[in-house]
């Protein structure tokens, strides 16, 4: 068992707080993914869970057992970073190995462990060869398949993919995910990629300057982002903004049409992701196409919208071209709404 508790960690770097108050418990498990923009204290947070950081305030639990002030090996976790610590002179086998070898592992159990990592991450056919001949890519594989050979109880994994080009990182999310379901590990999972994060987790952390600002499943996270930052932030392209006036009792006007809305009585911000809205003949949102950029399956519209910047992800059949006036209809139940000044989602 091996739940991760992060209670009131808070981290400063003299007068600059790159953490401020964590709290977050990962299950037994659980795929956890933090994701944020670079600088939002993902690395720092993993760090500090590593034991390669100390916390300024704040404690660190792993599977019931205080580990803050336990050095890195003491805490039964297997790391990979961005900077991938593969050993040059050590062959592929041998770097597989490492973590194992260390710990006294039997051969034969070496020699399956290795074997079957190897297989996993693709690196079968390099196992003889030195670590020093191998490309970036490789050798980010080879620190992958060191880790999960450790059949470690938390593997903590900072933008582990980051090196491979786009179709490898594709095809490695999915076995990455696949071994890790199978695994009995618990794994943290940093990134700034929001793709490889709906992908992989069960659950995401999105950070913000040094906050959590939401944790939840994919889905809840991209259909109901807490704060006017995830929405934002979350889905490419992200979430539309237009201000919302009260035009009655639960009723707001949006860019000329009249929408049902949260009882506030004051004026709100109304958001809409792009995918949500239908191209309709007359009503809805009022928006002047500037910009058509056909991405396949779909045509992605920038638009105007008194001014403000709008996007709609249409049918690609759809005939629009810059200068046309559209009436962008929401889907039922997709319309969001956020305060003004707090930036915090307010339900309908
Ligand atoms: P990236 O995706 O770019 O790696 P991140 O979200 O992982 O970003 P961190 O590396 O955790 O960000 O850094 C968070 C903040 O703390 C940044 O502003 C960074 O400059 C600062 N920081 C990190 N380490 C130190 C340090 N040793 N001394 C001073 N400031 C630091």
């Amino acid at each position: 068992m091996a739940v991760i508790e992060i209670k009131g960690v808070a981290k400063h770097f003299g007068s600059f707080t790159a953490l401020h108050n964590i709290d977050m418990t990962i299950d037994d498990k659980e795929f956890m993914v933090l994701l944020g923009a670079s600088g939002c204290g993902k690395t720092t947070l993993l760090r500090i869970i590593a034991g390669l950081e100390t916390p300024s305030q704040g404690e660190v639990w792993i599977g019931g057992r205080r580990v803050d002030n336990l050095p890195p090996r003491q805490r039964g976790i297997a790391m990979v970073f961005q900077n991938y610590a593969v050993f040059p002179h050590l062959t592929v086998f041998e770097n597989i190995a490492f973590g194992l070898r260390m710990s006294k592992t039997p051969q034969a159990e070496v020699e399956r462990r290795v074997n079957r990592t190897a297989e996993l991450m693709h690196i079968e056919q390099f196992l003889k060869r030195y670590s020093g001949q191998l490309s970036g890519g490789q050798r980010q594989r080879v620190a992958v398949a060191r880790a999960l050979a450790m059949e470690p109880e938390v593997i903590l994994m900072d933008e582990p993919l980051s090196n491979l080009d786009a179709l490898l990182r594709l095809e490695m999310r999915a076995e990455l995910k696949g071994v890790l379901a199978e695994s009995k590990s618990t794994a943290i999972y940093v990134t700034h990629d929001q793709v490889e994060a709906m992908s992989l987790a069960d659950r995401i952390a999105v950070m913000h300057k040094g906050h959590i600002v939401q944790a939840a499943t994919p889905i809840e996270v991209y259909r109901n982002p807490a704060t006017r930052f995830v929405g934002g932030f979350i889905g490419n392209p992200p979430m539309n903004f237009l201000p919302a006036q009260p035009s009655g009792p639960n009723r707001f006007s949006v860019a000329g049409e009249s929408f049902g809305g949260p009882s506030t009585g004051r004026p709100l911000e109304f958001a809409i992701r792009p995918e949500d809205m239908t191209l309709a003949d007359s009503g809805g949102i009022r928006a002047t196409a500037r910009v058509v950029e056909p991405l396949g399956p779909h045509l992605l519209v920038t638009a105007d919208v008194d001014g403000t910047l709008f996007r709609a992800v249409v049918e690609s059949d759809a005939r629009v071209v810059p200068g046309d006036r559209l009436n962008l209809v929401p889907l039922p139940g997709r319309a969001r709404w956020f305060d003004p000044e707090t930036e915090t989602a307010i339900p309908a």
